[in-house]
């Protein structure tokens, strides 16, 4: 088995940071120590110096789409393409969602999601199943999914009449899913509201990107937490309100969110009520609405659902990450090329949606959170990693730098500048939403399950390299 010894770097963990070395034997951690390579009569096989460095553990990107299949067309990055790109951007392992197809089962949706990912993704990945159409025999699967180790389970309040349930099926797949012992996730805008308003500007010809914000306004977003919660507590089931984009819905949810908290802390309660936990994404923290009035078609580049706020909302999230209400940073990671935009040119009902970003999620948030005073290093390291793994069920194998962990590190050079642009990012699209973004940090080195996949920028990973991860039960 080959062996890696990573030196003089500074180990940075979820609750704690030291200066320490990290021998790795195989795919795991074998040992974290000072001046470890005195130990060791044989010189290891790979020395790494991480002087002036950080060592994280291995980013997990918990929301991404990997080759998702829409009515007329496919998101641009397949496992081979956006896994490659995660892991150069010190992301190790991805959980994408399989998509059940309205009238076939959830079992057809993860064999095809183990299709398009076996033997060509590059980093590590789990897969959600998003129930779209829910019946007796959907239910009857809920169970064979957290046996094979799904056991999380996504549904839409919005895209009627395509992925939406209405809170009849909710309730019932929220019953089955706590009696399996799995995680509901749950998009969170009022697709009527939202419907409506779209007609409505189509009617009246207003039909540029600019239109797309409008017609799925804050209180989409608000009205539809607010109905969540009520759902979840009802039903007692664990709740994770994904790419929360908004002041307005994190006011709604944060009373669920603290109570949750407080009371497993005080035990009052014996047996703790189901969590409800929140999750926002880079382009919520970062970028604002005042993108789609770019002129001509430009805006369609920002078209993603929920759309972007206001500057005011970026505010509230980073208040959120740093008060642990908002617990995970995840991409939504959904990439389409400009061609594939201009499906919506005449409509922009019609503009696919989603932005790419999984390459950059652990810079952006190092750079704008650590950098700038906005977030602790213990902090990134729980948004970006330790609490997916904990809530998703890769822990203590992943998300965590101890002995007998998945050997998932990034050497992480804090001082390195950098500016993120198209022409050097490594995602399949032909423009960044965070073209010219400068960023402070930068990742050396990836390393996955004990191997070195990126060395400066250079991806070397071996070809369908990623090894499909079966995650445990939610447990509270
Ligand atoms: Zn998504």
């Amino acid at each position: 088995m080959s062996r890696l010894l990573i030196q003089n770097g500074t180990i940075v963990t979820g609750d704690d940071q030291f200066a320490a070395d990290v021998f790795v034997i195989g795919e795991k951690i074998h040992a974290i120590g000072p001046e470890l390579g005195r130990r060791f009569a044989v010189p290891p096989d790979e020395l790494v110096d991480a002087t002036g460095c950080y060592v994280f553990p291995g980013g997990i990107d918990a929301h991404t789409h990997m080759e998702l299949p829409l009515k007329t067309t496919t998101s641009s990055d397949t496992f081979a393409s956006g896994t490659g790109a995660a892991l150069i951007g010190g992301t190790t392992t991805i959980l994408d969602f399989a998509n059940q197809i309205p009238g076939k089962t959830l079992k057809s949706a993860v064999k095809d999601w183990h299709a398009k990912a076996n033997g060509k993704a590059l980093c590590d990945y789990g897969f959600h199943v998003s129930v779209t159409d829910f019946n007796e025999r959907t239910r009857r699967e809920i169970a064979e999914c957290v046996d094979e180790g799904i056991t999380s389970f996504k549904t839409f309040m919005a895209y009627k009449g395509a992925l939406m349930i209405d809170d009849r099926q909710m309730l019932e797949i929220m019953e089955e899913v706590k009696i399996q012992k799995g995680l509901v996730l749950t998009h969170a805008e009022n697709g009527d509201l939202i419907d409506h308003l779209v007609e409505k500007f189509r009617k009246a010809g207003s039909l540029s990107p600019k239109f797309h914000p409008l017609s799925r306004p804050v209180i989409a977003e608000a009205e539809a937490c607010s109905r969540i919660i009520d759902l979840a507590r009802f039903a007692d089931c664990p709740l994770y309100i994904v790419h929360l984009s908004s002041q307005s819905g994190l006011q709604r949810l944060a009373p669920a969110l603290e109570t949750g908290t407080e009371q497993r802390r005080s035990g009052k309660s014996e047996k703790p009520r189901a969590p409800i936990i929140a999750e926002t994404c880079p382009q919520y923290l970062l970028l604002d609405d005042s993108v789609y009035s770019q002129r001509g078609f430009e805006g369609a580049k920002y078209v993603l659902s929920p759309p972007l706020r206001k500057a005011s909302d970026q505010k509230h999230l980073w208040a959120g990450l740093g008060s642990g209400m908002i617990k995970v940073v995840a991409t939504d990671h959904c990439a389409f090329t400009s061609a594939q935009r201009r499906l919506g040119v005449k409509d922009f009902s019609k503009i696919p949606n989603g932005v790419p970003g999984v390459e950059h999620r652990m810079e952006l948030l190092y750079s704008e959170g650590v950098h700038k005073g906005r977030l602790s290093l213990q902090q990134f390291v729980n948004i970006t990693s330790t609490n997916p793994a904990r809530i998703f069920g890769l822990h203590p194998q992943k998300g965590a730098i101890h002995a007998g962990a998945d050997a998932d590190l990034v050497v992480f050079d804090p001082n390195e500048e950098h500016v993120i642009s198209s022409k050097t990012h490594h995602m399949n699209c032909d423009y960044s939403v965070y073209e010219g973004v400068p960023v402070t940090g930068a990742c050396r080195m990836t390393i996955l399950r004990g191997k070195v996949v990126v060395r400066r920028g250079k991806l070397l990973a071996p070809a369908g390299y990623g090894k499909y991860l079966p995650r445990q039960k939610f447990e509270y």
